[in-house]
């Protein structure tokens, strides 16, 4: 592995962290119930705190993986999470405790789950709910993006919500992929899950901030269809989907919804990053904010939308359907 000559760190990974590991066993402070997800090297469990009475996520992260110590991953899992905590839309870190296997990080609950779920109900969310999860997708990862944070894990798996019915507020989690950019030299991994990777990735081409736009365009596709773009029927098969950039926007898959939600995804879905739009960018498209139009027919909007300076790239323009 390469490590980092100042630091000793495997390359990219942050080792300061302001919370304390508390040696203290997990039970003496929290009552552990239910499993709330797993990935490869973690198991999530919520927990309730005994003198609140409040609820959190634990999630249990091995410290050994594949024969190898891996604290300092964990270490950095919760460096970035303490970079990001003035983040609304990232779940907070409460505390941490230490066991001989673990290092458990005690996290703000998200109780409505992964939007993943959204994805593949039978029932679709209304077009108004999808933008408005993609809009709080994109200020927390503007505001990553403005710490030089990148999560590179994005994916519907990893965003949360506050509360399923109604749909709450989203909450990004995951942080075991994040890196921060801008360090000496650049940046290569081939990481994450090939469904949502970008096609950089796979190239082993530098990773910038652009590479979470990408996984954006991803789950706005999946929100909005239903379907996963790039899934083939084997991993062979979506390494090439993703690097050929071929994506089906037929009238079929996009029935329910408006032309502006093709066009935004359209311009994420880019092969070369430097093409792509920027979070903030994003974040004036007129998809996320036409729903009035769609919603009520009087004229309860201050101006016509396309009349509104935002000051960016856009070329998109509203249809003149109602
Ligand atoms: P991994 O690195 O193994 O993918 P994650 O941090 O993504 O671990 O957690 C795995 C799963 O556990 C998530 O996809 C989600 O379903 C659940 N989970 C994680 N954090 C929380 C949380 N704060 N609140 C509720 N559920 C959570
Ligand atoms: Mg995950």
């Amino acid at each position: 592995r390469r490590l980092d000559s100042r630091s000793g760190l495997p390359a990219g990974l942050l080792g300061d962290i302001q919370t304390p590991i508390s040696p203290e066993p997990l039970e003496s402070l929290y009552d552990v119930t239910g499993e709330l997800g797993r990935g490869k090297f973690a198991v999530v469990k919520r927990c309730v705190e005994k003198t609140t009475g409040k609820v959190f996520a634990a999630k249990f992260l091995r410290k050994r993986r594949r024969g190898r110590d891996c604290r300092a991953e964990v270490v950095h899992e919760m460096a970035v999470l303490e970079l990001a905590r003035n983040n609304p839309r990232v779940v907070n870190l409460h505390a941490a405790h230490e066991t001989d296997h673990d290092l458990v990080l005690i996290l703000e609950y998200a109780a409505g789950g992964e939007i993943f779920d959204l994805c593949v109900s039978e029932e679709l969310l209304p077009e108004a709910q999808i933008t408005r999860l993609i809009r709080q997708t994109l200020e927390g990862v503007h505001h990553l993006h403005q710490t030089n944070l990148v999560h590179l894990d994005l994916k519907p798996q990893n965003i949360l919500l506050t509360n399923l019915s109604p749909p709450g507020d989203i909450k990004i989690v995951d942080f075991g992929l994040a890196r921060r950019l801008g360090g000496s030299g650049e940046l290569r991994e081939i990481i994450g899950t090939p469904e949502y990777v970008a096609p950089e990735i796979l190239n082993y081409e530098p990773i910038t901030t652009a590479t979470d736009l990408w996984s954006v365009g991803v789950i706005a596709y999946m929100l909005v269809t239903g379907e996963s773009p790039f899934a083939g029927d084997d991993k062979q098969e979506t390494y090439l989907n993703v690097s050929q950039v071929n994506v089906d926007y037929s009238r079929e898959s996009f029935t329910r919804v408006s032309e502006l939600s093709v066009d935004f995804i359209r311009k994420l879905l880019v092969k070369a990053p430097e093409d792509r739009p920027n979070a903030a960018e994003c974040l004036s498209h007129p998809w996320l904010w036409n729903q009035q139009l769609y919603l009520s027919p009087d004229p309860v909007m201050p101006r016509p939308l396309r009349e509104r300076s935002c000051g960016t790239k856009w070329s998109a323009q509203l249809d003149d359907r109602e």
